[in-house]
């Protein structure tokens, strides 16, 4: 049978609950156990497809086309898993299947309830997350505070859990924090204590709490927590800042939480196989060389709504042993600037990522100019890709009005156009072409280099694609369309063989790149770019 462990925060956000909710599954895991993950956001958004990246972050992509919180991403970069549609459950899919329900007549004429309706929906999804993923452990963790009005029916939910299941089958982490006092100079309890009095007035009891400090805290400290909140000392663990996020799951495992979750169930301790992850903290800490790589994009203020994309560059760089540092160019800034020399002074390649609308995008054609023009390495992804070929058609092919339709709707060179399957949608959420598709793609080519196999499978999250009409006038100028969608005659890589490293791709190759395995396609950006 499945057993069930949820991860709950309190005082504050941003306490690292999905960082701690990915390195107890990474341990779990590391023993031998099958481990599956899930994440609740209690927003009532659907999905945050629709959510604006500058405010929410990236939207991550699972294999099975589900947009999702970009916590999921760092949960199959820990666990090294592909997640699925059962892994994101929002507010918004709860309450949407409900009333789906009630239309249909399924409650028999019921009253529909906050308890037992929505609550029973939402232990469905726990439960649905175990059975599908045949999991020995699931892990959720519950996004929010706990005392969030939003949060109120999944805490619900999740007591009625832990009382069917009992404690041999679910385990409760809570986060909280240890604030550090300047003047009196003492780490501080009340603010734990008061959280975890608010999760027992909701009748759940925390089996452990993981505890965010600035440093390690003392035994007595432990002690008091231990009595305010009647759990032994070695249930509570001390969560320290660290220099290298990678050292989470390691300073866990020395507190042995992973055990105590392990006793508790009744399951083996089995040994824990965390060499490549001690390995991989030694590469961070002791990179070589670094660079600068420049990401051209319009929600570059806030550097998560690019998370997925610059972990991935990162990955790569660990196998070169290159800190990569990022340069974010705002791509409307870009459109007003004169002097690129100024901008890429130190520049050794350019990203231009993924990215909606006409904002901003003559400025990451610029970008595009720039790099193809100076023979910088250049990865283009999804719009990135779009905008390349723009830009090669305007500047090499001479069609000086080219574009997208998603720009200029009733443009004469549409060069992008949207995909003949979307011309009717008129929902907005969900309908982008979204998860797996295949690729085949071309030897001697820069992109059968990087994967070194003709057929691979890569996550989508577009609506518009290459208009096949331009393809052989580009073809004909030096562009080689290196990977194709058979199935549908879509253009998924282009790349441009005269230049050192100049590629770029429909698909999202950062959903797929983990920290101990680059992507090949970021692999091979960062290996023209540190020059190894
Ligand atoms: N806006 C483009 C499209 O919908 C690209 C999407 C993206 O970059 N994810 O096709």
């Amino acid at each position: 049978m499945t057993k069930y462990v949820f991860v709950t925060g309190g005082v504050v956000s941003g306490l690292g609950k999905g960082i701690t909710a990915s390195s107890l599954a990474l341990l779990l895991k590391s023993r031998g156990y099958k481990v599956f993950m899930q994440k609740f956001d209690p927003y009532i958004n659907v999905d945050p497809g629709t959510m604006n990246p500058r405010e929410h972050g990236e939207v991550f992509v699972t294999y099975d086309g589900c947009e999702t919180d970009l916590d999921l991403g760092h949960y199959e970069r820990y666990i090294d898993e592909e997640l699925n549609y059962t892994s994101n459950i929002t507010s918004g899919k709860i309450y949407k299947s409900v009333i789906e329900k009630e239309r249909r007549g399924e409650y028999l004429g019921a009253t529909v309830q906050m308890v037992p309706h929505i609550t029973n929906e939402i232990k469905k999804k726990v439960y649905e997350a175990g059975i599908s993923s045949n999991a020995d452990i699931v892990i959720t963790e519950i996004g929010g505070t706990v005392g969030d009005i939003e949060s109120q029916s999944f805490i619900e939910a999740l007591r009625q859990i832990q009382y069917e299941l009992g404690s041999t089958n679910t385990f409760f982490v809570h986060c909280t924090l240890i604030p550090f006092i300047y003047g009196s100079n003492e780490l501080k309890t009340k603010p734990t204590q008061n959280s975890v009095k608010d999760l027992r007035n909701m009748g759940i009891r925390p089996d452990a709490l993981v505890c965010r400090c600035p440093f390690n805290t003392s035994e007595s400290i432990k002690e008091k927590i231990s009595l305010f909140c009647s759990l032994p000392v070695s249930n509570i663990i001390d969560s320290v800042d660290v220099k290298n996020v990678y050292e989470i799951p390691i300073n866990y495992y020395n507190q042995k939480i992973d055990e105590i979750i392990l006793k508790q169930f009744g399951l083996d301790i089995r040994n824990a196989n965390l060499k490549y992850w001690k390995d991989l903290i030694k590469t961070v800490d002791n990179l070589k060389d670094e660079i600068e790589i420049s990401l051209v994009g319009k929600y570059v203020e806030l550097h998560d709504a690019y998370l997925s994309v610059t972990e991935a560059l990162k990955h790569a760089g660990y196998k070169y042993n290159t800190k990569i540092n990022i340069n974010y160019v705002d791509s409307e800034q870009l459109e007003k600037e004169d002097d690129l020399n100024k901008i890429f002074k130190n520049t050794k390649g350019i990203l231009v990522p993924g990215g909606f609308g006409s904002r901003g995008i003559e400025g990451k054609i610029k970008a595009i100019n720039y790099a193809r023009t100076n023979n910088i390495p250049f990865l283009g992804i999804c719009l990135g890709m779009q905008l390349a070929a723009i830009e090669f058609s305007r500047n090499v092919c001479g069609l000086k009005d080219a574009t997208s339709t998603e720009f200029i709707v009733d443009t004469k060179t549409p060069i992008i156009d949207l995909m003949a399957d979307q011309k009717e949608i008129v929902n907005m959420g969900g309908t982008l072409r979204l998860g797996n598709y295949e690729c085949k793609i071309k030897k001697d080519t820069l992109a059968y280099n990087a994967y070194k196999q003709e057929k691979i499978l890569e996550r989508h999250r577009h609506r518009y694609e290459f208009n096949n009409k331009y393809k052989n006038l580009l073809e004909k100028n030096g562009m080689v369309f290196s990977g194709i969608n058979e199935k549908s005659n879509l253009v998924e890589i282009i790349e441009l063989p005269n230049l050192k490293h100049f590629i770029a791709c429909q698909f999202h190759p950062e959903f797929k790149s983990r920290p101990t395995r680059p992507h090949p396609l970021f692999d091979s950006f960062i290996k023209a770019s540190t020059n190894k």
